[in-house]
């Protein structure tokens, strides 16, 4: 038989309510064998007692239900946010303010390059905190004139590039006639790009070579060690192009022996018809490992709020934008979920507006009353508008909700002056009318767009700062308890997997975040701030220090 280890703990909280807290935890073949004290543990037999977590607190591990693995391909690129935010490998990267100090930071970068051919490429940038200002070629020509140079936005929606990048695409010219592609008074592309339709044909000149939405490898691998610095053991690739190249590759790493973190890929919706792409997700749920979920697909509805671009209802933006786009048209929407219900496939929807969570509603609705399942759990996504009578509808559905609380720390203050006004901006992202609707409720960092961390998303959700600081909507705030319940047995019910991970219990998967401090025992503004010393997965123990 093989090896039972107990690990002793400061104190261990396990997100199972007939016995939420424990001392000791018994691991044998990488799951839990039981949660209590030491003596009850011993009733097991020979059991190894380990004490390296003695003066730390575990948890279950974390969950992230909606987050880009992509991320750990950026940073191989240059950093250009407006917030400090850690890399990889640790170290914090200051935000940028201006125009100048991005334009500087490309410079330096410029700078190490050897390869005289290579292109200077940045992530994360977002204007809308500079003023709303653009970016210009002219400004991204300070960089290199001879090398091409692009910069990707933070919502992953627009690009900049200077003019070597757009000469080496075919697009230095004039007579474009494009809404993606905007012009200046000579005539040519002011070296804005916006949508994927503009961006992909640039992309390669600019160091963006494979598509926008998979990572490479080497960023499958550095996207791990950011899971591990924040406690996270399983999380989603909320949009993954999927091709069998990267599938195999997928396969491969998770399948190596020190891979810390079960991922669930979802199949992004475009690229095929609606019956092939539930033909292929269907296929490939068969190849699924315990380290990687395949078979469940996202579908995009709208843009941002941020970006303008998300469907609004009545009265629609509050600075008069015209109201957004739609990302997919109603009947194809339809059809899709059809056939994903009659297949036995999960959808997750990106729904930013509140139209376009109503029109997910609508559609939902009569495809269920088609092909009835009580456990779909179809999961809006965001749903950062969604009022009450939405919230109630969703859970009579059998809907879950996964709300984008960081969004109110990093873009609360936009939205109450600019994009949706007071009224609204105050009931974005409503964690306290979800849960009291009783639609099954996850919080997330939607990963690049914001930084993955769990502890952080908790506490957004329970103080709803701004950046600026304010509280926007106090009476949408959630307790301690309830966003920790969110970011694990929360997101693991979104994903069908809470008889598998999200609490410390017997049967259950060893998966541990493993943290410096107690979460229900500090100054909730401090809950951000809890060190976590790694994580343990599966029964293999990962120390953030040792990545
Ligand atoms: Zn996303």
């Amino acid at each position: 038989m093989s090896e039972t280890i107990v690990y002793s703990a400061k104190k261990i909280i396990t997100m199972n309510p007939s016995r939420p807290e424990a001392t000791h935890v018994a691991v044998r073949d990488g799951r839990i064998l039981g949660a209590g004290s030491l003596s009850e543990l011993q009733t097991w037999g020979d059991v190894r007692l380990d004490e390296r977590f003695a003066d730390k607190v575990l948890m279950p591990g974390f969950v992230e239900g909606h987050a880009h693995v992509m991320e750990g391909s950026l940073w191989s690129k240059v950093y250009c946010g407006w917030f400090d935010r850690a890399d990889p490998d640790g170290k914090l990267w200051s935000g940028v303010k201006t125009v100048d100090a991005v334009v500087a930071r490309l410079q330096a970068a410029e700078a190490a390059l050897e390869d005289p051919a290579a292109a200077v490429s940045g992530w994360q940038l977002d204007p809308i905190y500079m003023d709303n200002t653009t970016l210009t070629r002219a400004d991204l020509d300070r960089v290199s004139t001879t090398r091409a140079v692009g910069v990707l936005h933070a919502s992953g929606h627009i690009m900049n590039v200077n003019t070597k990048a757009l000469e080496l695409a075919g697009m230095l010219k004039t007579g474009h006639n494009h809404p993606g592609i905007p012009l200046g008074a000579d005539g040519l592309p002011t070296g804005e790009l916006k949508g994927p339709e503009v961006m992909t044909p640039v992309g390669p000149f600019v160091g963006f070579e494979r598509n926008l939405l998979d990572a490479d490898e080497a960023g499958l691998r550095n996207f791990a060690k950011l899971c591990v610095r924040t406690g996270t053991t399983t999380i989603t690739d909320l949009a993954s192009r999927m091709d069998e190249d990267t599938v195999e590759m997928m396969l491969r790493v998770t399948n190596e022996p020190q891979y810390p973190i079960r991922l669930m890929p979802f199949r992004f919706f475009l690229g095929l018809s609606a019956p092939e792409l539930v033909e292929t997700v269907v296929a490939m749920k068969k190849i699924s490992t315990d380290r990687l979920r395949l078979g469940q697909i996202k579908i995009v509805v709208d843009g941002s709020i941020q970006g303008f671009s998300a469907r609004l209802r009545w009265p629609g933006y509050h600075n008069g934008a015209p109201n957004g786009l739609w990302y997919i048209a109603p009947e194809h929407l339809s059809e899709l979920l059809h056939l994903a219900l009659a297949a036995g496939v999960q959808v997750h929807t990106h729904t930013n507006g509140d139209q376009a969570t109503q029109l997910v509603l609508e559609k939902l609705a009569p495809a269920l009353q088609a092909h009835p399942n009580p456990d779909h759990r179809f999961t809006l996504q965001h749903c950062q508008l969604a009022d009450a009578a939405q919230f109630r509808l969703a859970a009579k559905l059998g809907m879950c909700v996964n709300l984008f609380a960081n969004h109110h720390y990093y873009w609360g203050d936009e939205h109450y002056n600019l994009t949706v006004g007071p009224d609204r901006a105050t009931r974005m992202n409503a964690c306290r009318t979800a849960l009291d609707s009783g639609v099954p409720m996850a919080i997330h960092s939607d990963a690049p767009v914001t930084p993955l961390g769990p502890l952080f998303t908790a506490w957004a959700a329970v103080n709803r700062i701004t950046a600026s600081g304010r509280v926007q909507g106090d009476e949408e705030r959630i307790g301690v308890s309830e966003a920790l319940y969110a970011i694990t047995m929360g997101a693991a019910y979104t994903l069908h997997l809470d008889g598998e991970i999200g609490s410390i219990e017997t049967g259950k998967k060893a998966d541990f975040a493993v943290l410096e401090a107690d979460p229900t025992a500090c100054d909730p503004m401090k809950l951000k701030d809890i060190p976590v010393w790694g994580t343990v997965q599966g029964g293999r123990i990962f120390p953030a220090a040792e990545l």
